[in-house]
């Protein structure tokens, strides 16, 4: 366990608030840790000191930021069973969950730190008779970012390696549910950074990640969470026009063609729409299928979802899915299954909670969902995926744009002309084709739409956490 406190200028100090937030281990509903429930006078607390470090971590050299990010990534790698044993126990993940986890958050430091060496100066050049201007990308300043619970450690890392490697300091709210891999973060990586670079406060978003949006002193404030929550720290950052990074939820349509390889579409959805139990912004979980290969796919997917095993994280290696995060969040998925069946829709396997202690639900399918259905709409973050038909490619592309969500999208087909022209055709912002899920540190994450703006991983995160100066000089 991390030590109590919260880490605000390089120790972790308790809450003014001198209350705490239990934390829970979802598959056994056991109270693991406590930590301080944050204060507005927390944050400020925080934010004067990312205040107080942020010239000097911008002085530094991209070399010197990106050796502290190698040693970062370093630290996770020698912790790897730490940070892997307390993640399933405050998400109820199985292993090969938490173990792409961990390996997917060192990679984030390792590419950070290559990239924060590549990107500097834009450049330099004479645009204006007897001038040179030359363009700069410098760091914003103090970000605040604001974490879910789904990756903790990951959605972390997506953000802690950019904004550093860009040369800004930060202070982080981590989901109240799962606070507590941020918080061995800070406390093992602590003597790597000058004290207030990183700071993390813990507590309720609706005080700590509503303070640090509307903060005078943050610069920048960034979000992974739900719309609702996107919004609200928009529209708390317009008060002091701070920039806003949002990224949202989704609604993954999949789109499978009549020429598709049924088979790989079918396990693509198995892995894809059940990964971390469903609980995944870019999740597999909306299925558009061509009606005459309607009954193939359905049946292809009802046999792969069927052999899905669910368990508590330790109980075997073949346990593919935990349980949900929390009761309240276990109750939500099973309303809307309730709801599924109140509309009189069809679940081919699946559907109930499986027995606790825990917060488990089956692997779920349902079919012959009608176009506009709430289930192919709403985002339900659980183990459930819905299946539609079409019978035309501009019905597909239609309905499967017909969304507020714009994450991301797949579309499964062996024919060369449809794999080319769909994904241009397609709102989202990743779109694979015969694949879905795969994410490298190389290239952007980030939606359109409700799904928010601002990329996470690649150069473009380094681009968002940092701002664009020209300095022209007259030559005479
Ligand atoms: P959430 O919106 O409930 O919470 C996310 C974070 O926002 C938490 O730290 C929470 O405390 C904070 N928050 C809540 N209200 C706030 C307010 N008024 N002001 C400031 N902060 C506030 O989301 P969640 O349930 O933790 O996570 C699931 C959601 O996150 C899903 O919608 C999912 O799609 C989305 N998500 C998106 C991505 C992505 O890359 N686009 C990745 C992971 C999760």
């Amino acid at each position: 366990m991390p030590p109590f406190g919260q880490f605000i200028g390089g120790a972790f100090v308790p809450s003014t608030s001198g209350s705490t937030v239990d934390v829970v281990n979802p598959a056994t509903e056991e109270v693991i840790a406590q930590v301080p429930e944050g204060s507005v006078e927390d944050v400020d607390a925080a934010v004067a000191a990312a205040v107080a470090a942020k010239t000097d971590w911008a002085a530094k050299t991209p070399k010197d930021r990106s050796t502290v990010l190698l040693r970062i990534a370093d630290i996770i790698e020698a912790n790897r069973e730490v940070f892997e044993t307390l993640e399933a126990a405050n998400t109820g993940k199985p292993a090969a969950v938490t173990e792409d986890d961990i390996s997917s958050a060192i990679d984030t430091f390792r590419f950070s730190a290559g990239a924060t060496r590549a990107f500097t100066t834009l450049g330099a050049d004479d645009y204006a008779e007897n001038h040179t201007s030359v363009i700069f990308r410098e760091p914003v300043g103090v970000v605040g970012v604001i974490t879910p619970w789904n990756y903790p450690l990951l959605m972390a890392a997506w953000k802690i390696a950019p904004i550093l490697g860009a040369g800004n300091t930060l202070v982080l709210k981590p989901s109240e549910q799962t606070p507590l891999t941020t918080l061995k973060l800070a406390e093992l990586i602590a003597s790597e950074l000058p004290a207030g670079v990183l700071n993390i406060v813990t507590g309720p978003g609706r005080v700590v990640g509503n303070r640090l949006s509307e903060h005078p002193d943050v610069d920048l404030v960034a979000i992974t969470g739900s719309v609702g929550s996107g919004q609200k720290v928009a529209s708390s950052a317009a008060s002091t026009v701070k920039r806003v990074h949002l990224e949202l939820g989704g609604k993954a349509p999949v789109v499978v063609f009549d020429d598709a390889d049924l088979e790989a579409a079918a396990k693509g959805v198995r892995s894809a729409g059940f990964w971390n139990g469903g609980q995944e912004c870019g999740a597999a979980c909306r299925v558009l299928v061509h009606e005459s290969v309607a009954e193939k796919f359905t049946e292809l997917l009802v046999r792969e979802v069927s052999e899905i095993s669910v368990g508590a994280p330790g109980a075997g290696d073949d346990v593919e899915i935990g349980s949900m995060i929390s009761k309240a969040h276990y109750e939500r998925v099973l309303a809307a299954l309730d709801d599924v069946r109140k509309d009189g829709l069809r679940i081919a396997v699946g559907g109930n909670a499986l027995e606790g202690p825990g917060y488990f639900i089956e692997p779920t399918v349902v079919t012959d969902v009608p176009a506009g259905a709430a289930i192919a709409s709403t985002e339900i973050f659980g183990p459930v995926v819905s299946v539609e038909t079409f019978s035309t490619d501009e019905e597909a592309i239609t309905r499967a744009n017909e969304t507020i969500y714009g994450l991301a999208a797949s579309v499964w087909t062996t024919n060369a002309s449809r794999s080319l022209s769909v994904p241009r055709k397609l709102d989202f912002g990743t779109v694979w084709v015969n694949s879905h899920l795969v994410i490298a540190n190389e290239v952007p994450w980030g939606g359109f739409k409700g799904s928010g703006y601002g990329r996470d991983l690649s150069i473009y995160a380094l681009e968002d956490f940092s701002r664009t100066k020209h300095v022209m000089y007259n030559r005479d």
